[in-house]
């Protein structure tokens, strides 16, 4: 196992708390490093966050695979691609049976730990690629996606992200459509990266609970993309949960700060990943997080440690209570901060969340119960609607 320098021992108590645990992470862009036919997901790599021997060390009971394409492609490109990473996550499934379990319920979660297996669920992150068609939309819930993050970093022509212009007003008759249509189908809608207004309208409309499969709090980390205090509360109120992103940029205010006033360090960071990948595209998908935390080490950036998603979990809980909160690292998509190099550092979370005097109820709820319970829920929804 690895540990770096700033993590302490892990005591037994938290030990065996975390590994009868379920452990679920609702985003990971694992599936972008399974569209290389040179990734072998198991066995253990030096690279990236992400694999089956690091998700065991880490305790992981289920990870949702992000099927995720820049949000500039669209059309028939876009719902091509999303079925070909589909695809990815589905082999992965089938050329290691002993050790994933294509999972699509709350229940088949429960069972995978039973076997000692990982459940692999997706999502599909950024309505773009359902190409304004219900139809396709039905095919990715019936292959097996269980949510839809609405946007990403671009508007769709039905709902407004939070890292673009308004151009909606929030969702569209038909972006309300397609939220009624998930909740048939029994698919979670995901409000991460959506407008705060797009965020709203979805509450009014959807008649299950909704997550934010890897949003943090704007109130500790002031970005578009991180939830207010009162969007954190009004998530709740409708049953739904937040799920903490790990990302560096999302954790901390004064690397978020250092980002803004020094726009040249993005482009330093981008000529080292090209030192390091040339023109790979999947090797520079995980290497600016490699990159960015030896930035951190040598002084270039603002150091961010991991306990921050330690206080961005426990503020979540203060605003919403223990039952809305979850785990949502972003790993393989976005840069971890020190000390959270990889999947195989989870049991930190639950040995500080224990020495914060955190109960181990409330701990088992973070970890995963409440992600099955929102799963659970969506489904009895579907079930109703379809009657
Ligand atoms: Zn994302």
């Amino acid at each position: 196992m690895l540990v770096s320098a700033q993590s302490s021992p892990i005591s037994d108590k938290a030990k065996k708390l975390h590994f009868s645990s379920i452990v679920i992470d609702t985003h990971d862009d694992t599936t972008q490093r399974l569209l290389d036919p040179h990734f072998d997901i198991a066995v253990p790599h030096t690279d990236g966050n992400i694999d089956l021997p690091r998700m065991r060390d880490g305790g992981l009971t289920a990870i949702f695979f992000s099927i995720w394409i820049n949000g500039k492609i669209l059309g028939p490109d876009a719902v091509k691609q999303a079925l070909d990473q589909i695809d990815a996550v589905r082999e992965a499934v089938r050329k290691h049976p002993n050790d994933l379990i294509l999972a699509t319920t709350a229940d088949d979660i429960r069972e995978a730990k039973k076997q000692h297996k990982i459940a692999a669920l997706m999502g599909v992150e950024g309505g773009h690629m359902m190409g304004n068609d219900l139809a396709v939309l039905r095919t990715f819930a019936a292959l097996g996606v269980r949510y839809m993050t609405l946007t990403h970093m671009q508007n769709n022509e039905w709902a407004d992200s939070s890292t673009a212009t308004p151009e909606h007003n929030g969702l569209t008759d038909f972006g309300k459509d397609v939220v009624r249509e998930m909740n048939r189908l029994g698919m979670m809608v995901d409000v991460s990266h959506v407008s705060d207004k797009t965020f709203y309208d979805v509450l009014d409309v959807s008649k299950a609970p909704v997550i934010a499969s890897h949003s943090s709090c704007r109130a500790l980390c002031d970005t578009p993309r991180n939830m207010t205090d009162d969007m954190i509360r009004d998530l709740a109120k409708h049953g739904g949960v937040i799920q903490i992103n790990y990302h560096v940029g999302f954790l901390s205010q004064q690397f978020r700060d250092y980002e803004k006033a020094h726009p040249e360090a993005e482009k330093e960071i981008n000529d080292e990943v090209k030192k390091r990948c040339g023109t790979d595209e999947i090797c520079s998908g995980v290497a600016g997080d490699q990159v960015v935390r030896d930035f951190m080490k040598e002084g270039k950036l603002p150091k961010v440690d991991w306990t921050l998603i330690i206080d961005h979990i426990d503020h979540a809980v203060k605003i919403a209570g223990a039952d809305h909160v979850g785990l949502g690292s972003d790993f393989d998509g976005a840069v971890m901060p020190l000390g959270m190099e990889d999947a195989t550092h989870l049991p930190q979370i639950t040995d500080a969340l224990l020495k914060k005097g955190y109960s181990e109820s409330d701990i088992r709820k973070i970890l995963g119960e409440n992600t099955l319970r929102v799963m659970s829920e969506v489904q009895r929804v579907s079930r109703d609607l379809n009657k």
